[in-house]
This record gives structure tokens, C-alpha cells and sequence, in this order.
């Protein structure tokens, strides 16, 4: 498992620019699908048959990252947010560009040494910051293959930390693409399983909006990362959500505007894991939503459920989660997705 999750988590894909962590997925998923297609807008969706039970188990792929807005003369580049992030994690980051090839830049800033006192007080905006490629013109950088438009992905390896805990950057989502995979790979499944790796899911839930359309199931899974609240300074959150405490179970998320969930799939997926003695948290959640949201309002409804990994210091390039998480989150898809006709007829 930690081997995928590196493989998944160390590749970049930008919402909108996939192509690289689509492919890992694939190869991934060829020898356990009965067919693999990527429809028009770039979701790969694989499909294992089985009765006329349809189930969509959705996982975006895509990570929050910039694109090129501006080169300098100088070579300099500047470059707009794709997703949400936090401007104070930025400065100093190391980040890839994918012109003709994979090319390496920073995120530079002023030095201490020459940093008036105000200065160093002021957090840095992204419209402030720039990345560093090495070049030493405009023509330089264009000659590359970076232009305008050049997606620019944060370049962070996954390391372990103590306690079966390990960090690195874009865990939301490719640590739920690791679960959702090996859970498609291990179930003895009797219902037809449509593994969806969605594009552009930071940006407005897009992939999940036109899959969902095409496959039209009965019934979804989105499997994603969620907030884990177990850090300093957390009084004022008001959320229990930990590390090694079992798979997130939402309930409700950004407070009943993104997903209320149906009381039968919350019956299903609970007692899928008490059934198993999986442990597990539940989450009402006030911000951020998933895939789940914009399965559940595709043509006349369809039911759709969260399994979520707890993740430390999500959306940075510090991402922290515990591996007996993802475990148990494996577990509790995997048996999800084999009992649904016991809860879905
Ligand atoms: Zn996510």
C-alpha cells in the first residue's frame, strides 16, 4: 500500500492536467476491469461487471497546484492558484513545470538580510510570489516549452514518519485513490462496480458531475481525504476528527450545502462497519465537500455516501495521514461494496 501511495502522491496531476497520474492509475487497474475507458472530459472510468446493480465508486485524481500567468523578461514567472490554498506555505516550496519536459523551479522570496522590518511581519501573497527556473530571459523560459498556460504542480517526496504515519504532498486525493483502487481490486463483488478517477474535483466537483451522467448508477461512493482536527491549536474547531481513530463516515458536509446523506446510506456503510469491527468517526462539516455532492443531484437522484482518510495540514505540501486509516478504509469500501444488494435492491 505504501509503495502505491507513493507512486500516486509523488506524480503530479493539476486539476485540468491529469494525464501523468491517470496513466499510473490505469496500469494499475488493467488486470483487475472488465473494460477501461476515459471519457470526454478525461475521467478514467473502469468498470468490473456483475448484476444490473450499478455502483460508482469515485476518487479524484486531480491535485490543487498554479498554472503559468506571466514570464518576465528577466525569467522570472508568475503564477495563478488551480484550488484552494493557504498563501503562507507557498514561499519557498520547490515546484515542477511541465513544459517539453519535467523542468524544476522555486518558489523564491527576499532574504531576511534585506527585508525591511514591516516586511517580515506581512504574509506574502500569491499575486506577489514568483518561480525561479534558473533562466536568465523571457526567450530562455519560452524556449522550454513554459508559456502561459504551463501547469506548475509542488514537488515533495513521501516519507514515513513514526508511528505508521507518513507525509507528502496532494494526499487529498491520491491516498483515496490507493483505497479506492485496492478496495477494486480485492472485492468479490456482486453488484457492477464503476471505478470513476475523476479530473478537476478541487475546481468545482467537475469530473463526478459528468461521469455521474454517463453511467447514471444506482448508487456512489466517493472516497476523498477530509480534515483531521487533532492538531495544536484546534480548540477553536470544534471537530473530534483524529489519526488512528478508523475512516471518516460523513454525515454532513459544508453544513448540509454540499451533502446531507441519506439515512439508508449511512445505515449501509455503519453497519458495513460495525458488521466487520471496523472502527470509524463520523463528520459534520461546515466547509469543503466532495464528488458525492454533485453525484447526488445528477439527473433524479442518486444516493451517495463519503468514506474519507483524515489528513493533518491538508492542501499543503505536509500532508499527514496514518496508515491503519487507510487499512481500515480499504476494509470498509471493500465490504461496502460486497453487502449493497443486502441494503439496495
Ligand atoms: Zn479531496
Amino acid at each position: 500500500m505504501i509503495e502505491l501511495i507513493k507512486k500516486l502522491s509523488n506524480s503530479h496531476g493539476v486539476s485540468g492536467f491529469e494525464g501523468e497520474v491517470r496513466e499510473l492509475i490505469k496500469a494499475e487497474l488493467e488486470d483487475f476491469a472488465d473494460e477501461i475507458k476515459v471519457d470526454k472530459l478525461g475521467n478514467l472510468i473502469a468498470t468490473r461487471n456483475g448484476d444490473e446493480l450499478d455502483l460508482m465508486l469515485s476518487a479524484h485524481m486531480d491535485e490543487i497546484g498554479f498554472v503559468v500567468k506571466k514570464i518576465d523578461e528577466k525569467g522570472f514567472i508568475r503564477i495563478a492558484p488551480i484550488g484552494g490554498w493557504f498563501s503562507q506555505i507557498l514561499v519557498a516550496q520547490r515546484v515542477v513545470l511541465y513544459g517539453k519536459k519535467k523542468f524544476y523551479g522555486v518558489i523564491g522570496c527576499k532574504p531576511p538580510h534585506v527585508m525591511k522590518d514591516e516586511e517580515r511581519k506581512k504574509a506574502i501573497e500569491i499575486g506577489d510570489m514568483f518561480v525561479d527556473v534558473g533562466a536568465r530571459s523571457k526567450e530562455e523560459v519560452l524556449k522550454l516549452g513554459i508559456d502561459v498556460g504551463t501547469p506548475v504542480a509542488i514537488d515533495r517526496e513521501v516519507e514515513l514518519l513514526v508511528n505508521n504515519r507518513i507525509t507528502g504532498k496532494a494526499f487529498d486525493n491520491r491516498v483515496g485513490v490507493a483505497v479506492a483502487i485496492e478496495s477494486f481490486r480485492k472485492c468479490n463483488n456482486s453488484a457492477t462496480i464503476h471505478f470513476v478517477a475523476t479530473i478537476q474535483e478541487e475546481v468545482g466537483l467537475k469530473g463526478a458531475k459528468t461521469s455521474a451522467f454517463l453511467l447514471e448508477p444506482d448508487i456512489a461512493i466517493a472516497v476523498d481525504s477530509c480534515v483531521s482536527t487533532d492538531f495544536p491549536g484546534n480548540e477553536s474547531v470544534h471537530m473530534d476528527i483524529a489519526l488512528g481513530k478508523g475512516p471518516v463516515i460523513t454525515i454532513v458536509d459544508a453544513s448540509g450545502r454540499g451533502l446531507i446523506v441519506s439515512q439508508k446510506v449511512l445505515e449501509w456503510i455503519k453497519k458495513t462497519a460495525e458488521r466487520n469491527g471496523i472502527p470509524y468517526q463520523l463528520e459534520v462539516a461546515e466547509g469543503g465537500t466532495t464528488d458525492a455532492t454533485a453525484i447526488n443531484l445528477t439527473k433524479e437522484g442518486i444516493p451517495a455516501g463519503v468514506v474519507s482518510i483524515p489528513a493533518r495540514y491538508i492542501h499543503s505540501p505536509v500532508e499527514v495521514v496514518d496508515l491503519k486509516d487507510v487499512e481500515w478504509a480499504v476494509e470498509l469500501v471493500k465490504k461496502s461494496i460486497e453487502n449493497v444488494r443486502d441494503y439496495f435492491r
